[in-house]
C-alpha cells in the first residue's frame, strides 16, 4: 500500500451533482479498489459541496449499496479560495493525487498531481444518466500507473 493521499472530487466524478445525486457506474468497486491501494484513512473528499450536504448524500449512497460503509465518515477537506490548493490536504503536495473533472480548480503549479476524469452529468431530460460510463475504471487504471511511476 502506498503512503500517498488520494483526494476525490465529488460532483461530476463520483456522482452527477448534489442536486440529481446519481451515482456513477462502478462507484462501489472503484472506492473499494482505492481502499486497497491507499487505505481508507488516506482517502479524502475535496469538493465545493458543503460538508453537511456531502455527508447526507454519502449516507444515502452507503444505505443504497453504492458506496462502502467507510465512505460516510471519510475525511472531508475544509478549504477556502478559488483553487483546490492541495496543501489543504497535506503539506507535501507531492504526496497527494487528486481526481477531478474540472482542471481550472487545480493550481497551475499542482497540475502534475491531477488525474482528470470526464465529467459525469445528468441528462437534460428526465432520463437516466449514462449507465455505460466506465470512466471510474479508466481512472483506476491511471491511478495504478501513477503509483507505479512514483514507486
Ligand atoms: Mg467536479
Amino acid at each position: 500500500m502506498t503512503d500517498l493521499t488520494l483526494a476525490l472530487d465529488f460532483e461530476g466524478v463520483l456522482i452527477t451533482s448534489a442536486i440529481s445525486q446519481f451515482s456513477r457506474p462502478g462507484l462501489m468497486s472503484f472506492l473499494s479498489q482505492c481502499e486497497l491501494l491507499f487505505g481508507r484513512e488516506n482517502i479524502c473528499v475535496f469538493t465545493t459541496v458543503d460538508e453537511e450536504r456531502f455527508r447526507a448524500i454519502a449516507d444515502r449512497l452507503v444505505a443504497n449499496g453504492y458506496a462502502p460503509k467507510w465512505f460516510s465518515t471519510t475525511r472531508y477537506i475544509d478549504w477556502v479560495g478559488e483553487h483546490k490548493d492541495l496543501r489543504f490536504v497535506r503539506e507535501d503536495i507531492d504526496k497527494v493525487i487528486i481526481v477531478d473533472d474540472y482542471p481550472p480548480y487545480i493550481k497551475q503549479t499542482q497540475k502534475h498531481r491531477l488525474i482528470e476524469i470526464k465529467q459525469y452529468m445528468e441528462p437534460y431530460t428526465h432520463a437516466m444518466p449514462d449507465m455505460q460510463d466506465n470512466e471510474l475504471d479508466v481512472v483506476l487504471h491511471r491511478l495504478k500507473e501513477f503509483l507505479l511511476n512514483e514507486a
